[in-house]
């Protein structure tokens, strides 16, 4: 059963004032600390292409945006990126596309091969909607983990913002479950404030993390790309004014923090739109209200301003190894420690930590919530 009960989570998305709003900070990150660890896992992010057949209403790189110039990594970039990330020291690379008809399933099945053979690194794919055939080709080359935001449990909502390219197309949390029956590490998750989004909604979003039992959970802003039918406005979900959600910081941060509390073992990333939304401490925000993981870039300088989901995006100029340092510079100023190994859903225990020591760390304040 969940922590959380949909009346409770339903005010705490409604609340406003910060000395409450702090006391659900410090719980989950409480819970952060007893489930998971002050471990940071390092995901070394890959974004292989930029081209893609779909046309979701709130992304730069859907196939209507004529005016973005496309590109598709090299497999020779990509197995370069994956011998950076081991240098670096990253557990797991990400590998990130559009969907892409010309990364075929054997080419992806490559790839992920070599990168098992060559590398100790876990494989992460996001690649969109795939069909069952590819999706088990992949996991027997050895894929750890597929990612796939479900983006809003509102079935009204999803179907307006994501047309599908057949009549009936599939249901993104009906794949994740199809994902965790390959023995996936599963990732979903939204985006925040998307017109259209109630905060009943959001409620259920928490609501179904918690149902699927998903391993990872990938929170950030909706962030508005005017080169989008809605970002430019010209498609406006009807929603009454006062059940619109925002996309600001502090309801991201609420959610990490309910997440946290209702999937306590789960990895939660502190996104890069996060940080494009506060660039100066969104991601150490989010890692201090219940996140667990970052996902520092690799993708070649050249090409990172071409993967143009929204715009602004944060760390578009610095080479991997800036922004490497960076982000351990923002770990260790937490207090935390980056993770080792590939750090998969309850990789606490190979962290080796100290959990009765760090029992011991938890505040004697503990606070109960109540709401
Ligand atoms: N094509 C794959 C897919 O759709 O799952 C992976 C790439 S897609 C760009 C990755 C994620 O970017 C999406 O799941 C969505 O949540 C996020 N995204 C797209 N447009 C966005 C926007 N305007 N603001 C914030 N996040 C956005
Ligand atoms: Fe393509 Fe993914 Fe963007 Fe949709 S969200 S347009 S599938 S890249």
């Amino acid at each position: 059963m969940c922590e959380l009960s949909k009346l409770e989570i339903l005010e705490w998305l409604r609340e406003k004032r910060p000395s409450r709003l702090q006391m659900l900070y410090e719980q989950a990150d409480s819970v952060r600390k007893r489930h998971v660890g002050d471990a940071v896992h390092l995901r070394g992010l890959i974004e292989i292409s930029s081209y893609c057949r779909r046309q979701c209403m709130y992304c730069g790189l859907r196939q209507g945006n004529r005016n973005l110039p496309r590109y598709r990594m090299a497999t020779s970039e990509i197995h370069a990126c994956a011998r950076e990330a081991e240098k670096l020291g990253y557990g797991t690379v990400v590998m990130q596309a559009g969907e892409d008809d010309c990364l075929t399933a054997e080419r992806i099945a490559e790839i992920v091969r070599w990168i098992k053979c060559e590398t100790a690194l876990a494989v992460t794919l996001s690649l969109g909607e795939r069909s069952a055939d590819e999706l088990r080709l992949w996991r027997a080359a050895g894929a750890d983990r597929y990612l796939l935001r479900f983006e809003t449990s509102d079935k009204t909502l999803f179907r307006l913002i994501h047309p599908h390219r057949f009549s009936s197309g599939p249901d993104r949390m009906k794949l994740l479950r199809q994902i965790k029956s390959f023995a996936y590490e599963a990732g979903g998750g939204v985006m925040v404030g998307i017109p259209g989004q109630s905060f009943e909604s959001l409620a259920e979003d928490v609501l179904a993390f918690h149902a699927l039992d998903l391993d990872m959970i990938g929170i950030g802003p909706y962030i508005a790309h005017s080169a989008t039918p809605l970002g430019s406005g010209s498609l406006r979900p009807a929603i009454d004014p006062s059940e619109q959600v925002p996309s600001s910081e502090e309801m991201v941060y609420k959610m990490i923090a309910l997440t946290r509390i209702a999937c306590s073992t789960a990895n939660i990333p502190s996104t890069t739109a996060l940080a494009t939304i506060n660039r100066a401490n969104g991601r150490k925000r989010g890692l201090s209200v219940g996140a667990n993981v970052v996902m520092p870039n690799l993708t070649p300088v050249k090409y990172r301003s071409l993967y143009q989901i929204y715009p602004d995006k944060a760390c578009i100029e610095e080479s991997a190894s800036d922004c490497n340092q960076c982000l351990r510079e923002q770990i260790h100023s937490l207090g935390r420690f980056p993770g080792r190994g590939p750090g998969g859903r309850g990789a606490r225990q190979n962290q080796n930590e100290a959990p009765e020591r760090e029992m011991l760390n938890v505040p004697s304040q503990f606070v109960q919530l109540q709401v």
